[in-house]
């Protein structure tokens, strides 16, 4: 395949993990005879210091134009002061806009040379592999009217939280395509006694379910489910939820598995996907090639499994992730005694060694 990647490192340790993820995606495309092709874009602080606007239109048509995008992060306390269009982080929220990624799927996978890193105990939390699914354009987030109103003892503020049929059923499409990819299980998380959104939402999901028979339908209320999370993660498979309930339960989720510098995600659904790691830009560790890369690396597998549907690729990149934490080799946010700390571009090495060690061993299989 011939692929377009545009890259937008953006600010602190932003250029030094997504410099990784290329490392890694070139390994890749080597390994199976991919054509990759990445540019890199300004975004964030680093497009304010240079052409004074967040998210640049250069960067915005290259993206259109890409067939998937790689972000590291934005960001940096110098820009607090800054009015609200002016923020680095605001062109993150008009990126996805742009792009009109519906659809925020973020993995919570325990590896287990990690399992003591997670704040549950080990009979608890091993084996954990959940992906939530969350509504991202949609509900309170956005809804409108929204504001305040009135002064002193009599000023409100409201939101509003309003779905469409059209909505629900476009993300329960993608979480259940999701589930028959992994375990066959979707958990669709509401409070549906209470609220009509909810009610409607239900309803939509288990019309939709009949088009997934292969696919088993769960419904729970959210706060059952932020409790069943810490209880019994392992049950979980995909967990399908709207934009608020997906923004607390998705960061709950990715607490179990320790590290937020393991963390990927994929926002989908839209023009172009667009792939980033959870964590932000991490101003206390820029520029010291300290940073851990995976959350970026693993970030490309997803853009692989996807956006271009090449599973086996994004399997062996996260193989290659596990076999280098089996060996006992860490960055410094999780690392534990024993192991050996490795630097941000050595743990990219790292990976990359793995996944171009399959190559060689298969072409000398081959040549036997
Ligand atoms: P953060 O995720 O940047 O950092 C939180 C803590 O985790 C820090 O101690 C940091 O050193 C550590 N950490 C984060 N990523 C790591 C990695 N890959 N390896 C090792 N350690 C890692 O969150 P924050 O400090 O709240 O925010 C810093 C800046 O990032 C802010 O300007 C914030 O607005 C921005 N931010 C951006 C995004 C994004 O670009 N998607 C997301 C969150 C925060």
């Amino acid at each position: 395949m011939d692929l377009r990647i545009a890259i937008l490192p953006g600010d602190g340790i932003g250029p030094e993990v997504t410099g990784q993820a290329v490392k890694a995606l070139q390994a890749i495309g080597q390994r199976f005879g991919h054509n990759i092709e990445t540019t890199s874009h300004l975004i964030g602080g680093a497009a304010l210091d240079t052409v004074g606007v967040p998210l640049p239109d250069e960067t915005l048509q290259a993206c259109l134009e890409s067939d998937a995008v790689l972000l590291g992060a934005v960001g940096a306390p110098k820009y607090d002061s800054n009015p609200p269009k002016l923020k680095p982080e605001s062109a993150l929220l008009e990126l996805r806009k742009q792009l009109g990624v519906f659809a925020n799927l973020r993995p919570a996978f325990l590896y287990s040379s990690l399992v003591d890193a997670s704040p549950l105990k080990r009979e608890i939390v091993e084996g954990t592999d959940i992906l939530v699914v969350r509504e991202l354009t949609g509900g309170l987030y956005f809804g409108q009217p929204r504001g305040f109103e009135g002064e002193g003892a009599d000023e409100r503020a409201f939101n509003t939280m309003a779905y469409s049929a059209y909505e629900v059923e476009r993300i329960a499409r993608i979480a259940f395509a999701a589930a028959r990819k992994r375990r066959g299980k979707v958990t669709s998380v509401d409070k549906a006694n209470v609220l009509e959104t909810s009610q409607l939402w239900r309803r939509v999901v288990t019309g939709i379910a009949a088009e997934y028979s292969d696919v088993r339908l769960e419904h729970m209320y959210v706060d059952n489910c932020s409790m069943q999370l810490i209880s019994r993660p392992r049950d979980f498979d995909v967990i399908l939820t709207e934009n608020l309930f997906g923004d607390i339960l998705s960061d709950e989720a990715a607490m179990l598995t320790g590290s937020i510098g393991m963390l990927a995600s994929a926002s989908i659904g839209g023009r172009k996907g667009l792939y980033e790691p959870v964590h932000g830009s991490a101003p206390d560790i820029a520029g010291q090639n300290k940073a851990n890369p995976l959350a970026t690396i693993a970030s490309v597998a997803m853009m692989l499994r996807y956006s271009f549907n090449l599973a086996q690729e994004a399997d062996e990149i996260e193989a290659a992730i596990r076999d280098t934490l089996d060996l006992g080799l860490r960055t410094a946010d999780i690392a534990t005694a024993g192991s050996t700390i490795l630097s941000t571009e050595e743990m990219g090495d790292q990976i990359c060694r793995r996944l171009l060690l399959v190559a060689s061993e298969s072409r000398s299989l081959y040549s036997v």
